[in-house]
């Protein structure tokens, strides 16, 4: 599948690894809007949050089981941080891959825009 971050789970694309197992990665963001800014992905491609059921969503549960250790591992669990999924063209989603931005190491405003 032409999918930008089935490449990278699949090692074709080369990011900045934060942490792998089997079901998923976290690497830096290219682009990065805060101090710390990380991407989580499953390795099996699923198109966005509005596409998890009862076939993927142990994927999705395992990323989150990592979200907390890794933010802690990354220094910013203490002052706090956010997770947040852009789905579709309004929300700003640009990679049609399920990831989980996480947020930290500044203020972080809310609502955001
Ligand atoms: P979204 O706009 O919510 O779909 O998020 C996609 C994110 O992927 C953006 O924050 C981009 O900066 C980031 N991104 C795009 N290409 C790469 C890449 N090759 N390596 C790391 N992050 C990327
Ligand atoms: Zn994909």
């Amino acid at each position: 599948m032409d999918c930008l971050f089935c490449k990278i789970a699949a090692g074709e694309i080369p990011s900045q690894k934060v942490y792998e197992d089997d079901v998923c990665l976290a690497f830096k963001d290219i682009d990065p809007q805060a101090p710390t800014h990380v991407l989580f992905i499953p390795k099996r491609h699923i198109a966005s949050a509005a596409a998890v059921n009862p076939e993927n969503s142990a994927d999705v549960a395992h990323i989150f089981e990592k979200i907390g250790p890794v933010a802690e591992e990354l220094g910013v669990a203490e002052d706090g941080f956010r997770v947040v999924s852009n789905i579709g063209e309004a929300a700003g989603q640009s990679v049609p891959h399920l990831h989980f931005h996480l947020l930290g190491g500044r203020e972080l405003a809310w609502p955001p825009g």
